[in-house]
């Protein structure tokens, strides 16, 4: 990437002018604290803003703090969590809250180098918590800057590629303001990546602060930018999910303890669509005793590497047994945290 420090600093400039005047109004921007940034931006990662903010808030009231959250159950925690995804997001804050507490007072530290030796925080989130809530002069990278930036210098290189990111980064650091200019000017680029400059649209040039000195914008070619290397396509994973029900309860298996949704609780599954016969043989392994076993319904949930296509069948069982825990709807609801994936059939149980 050629040096674009003087069109990066002509940038900052405009927006940090630009988010005084736009920003919208979150409730993580009210108290920028560096509890309340980093909890935010952990919240933000791959979820929408829509999405998280009635999380956010139910989330303080539980753990206002470091040491609540250090202290909380993991289970608490991931019901708080839960329909949120990507789960290892909030072990993470529970681990990197204990080791706040234990190696810096109960206080998050300032710097970006001291805030990624904590659980789940890269470079990204590092820079946002320094930069927003220190006002360190420290920029914080995501797709949301790269596609602005990107199209702004007009940039021929692959924003996938390490490589692009780092000469990126390097550049707008060398630019990059202090105090409650550093703060302003990421949540300036943000902004902007969020509600103007879009991906998967049109972006809105025409109220842009950077039609000026975008050079996209200025060649009417600024839908080619990003450059970007195509993704690879999900794999597809069939599924059998079963609602075993038993004198009013259901059973509920914990996942393994490693992998995809580590720990949570879910409906009992094999792989692949089923055939009747693979059903009962399935049950009959469990040591279950079916008295009718009826299809209740398809589903599919996206992951970012894999897609689960489900088919469902509501069993009543003579009694409970297998390695299941069996609950009643009310108990499944109120205290285990079951991922978004079972949606479906969390909501067929209510
Ligand atoms: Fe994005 Fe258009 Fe603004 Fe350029 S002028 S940064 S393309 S919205």
């Amino acid at each position: 990437m050629k040096q674009e420090k003087e069109l990066f600093a002509q940038v900052a400039n405009a927006l940090v002018i630009w988010y005084h005047a736009n920003k919208r109004i979150m409730p993580w921007r009210a108290e920028p604290t560096p509890y309340h940034v980093w909890i935010s931006e952990i919240m933000l990662q791959q979820t929408r803003i829509e999405a998280v903010i009635p999380y956010y808030d139910r989330f303080l009231r539980a753990f206002p703090d470091v040491q609540t959250l250090a202290e909380t159950d993991e289970d608490r925690l991931l019901k708080y969590w839960e329909g949120l995804g990507y789960y290892s997001r909030a072990r993470n804050l529970k681990k990197a809250a204990g080791q706040i507490i234990r190696d810096h007072g109960g206080r998050l530290p300032q710097t970006a180098a001291e805030l990624k030796k904590l659980p789940g925080i890269g470079d990204y989130t590092a820079g946002a918590i320094a930069s927003i809530a220190y006002g360190k002069p420290e920029p914080a990278v995501d797709g949301n800057v790269l596609r602005v930036l990107s199209r702004v210098a007009a940039c021929p290189d692959d924003i996938m590629l390490p490589a692009t990111r780092k000469a990126m980064t390097e550049q707008l650091r060398a630019i990059y303001p202090a105090g409650q200019d550093a703060s302003d000017l990421t949540q300036g680029i943000m902004e902007l990546g969020e509600t103007v400059c879009l991906p998967n649209a049109v972006p809105r040039c025409e109220i842009c602060p950077l039609q000026g000195c975008c050079r996209a914008h200025s060649r009417g070619v600024a839908m080619d930018f990003p450059v970007k290397s195509p993704k690879k396509a999900r794999k597809i994973e069939r599924k059998s999910v079963f609602l075993l029900l038993c004198d009013g309860r259901y059973a509920l298996h914990r996942r393994d303890s490693s992998g995809l949704l580590a720990n949570l609780w879910e409906f009992p599954n094999i792989p692949g669509h089923a055939t009747m016969q693979e059903i009962e043989s399935y049950l009959r392994e469990c040591g279950l005793h079916p008295l009718a076993v009826t299809p209740c319904g398809k589903a599919k949930h996206i992951f970012t590497h894999v897609e689960w296509h489900m088919t469902g069948y509501l069993v009543t069982c003579e009694q409970p047994g297998g390695d299941f825990v069996w609950k009643t709807a009310e108990e499944i609801l109120t205290q285990y945290a079951i991922p978004t994936a079972f949606r479906a059939f969390t909501s067929l149980i209510k």
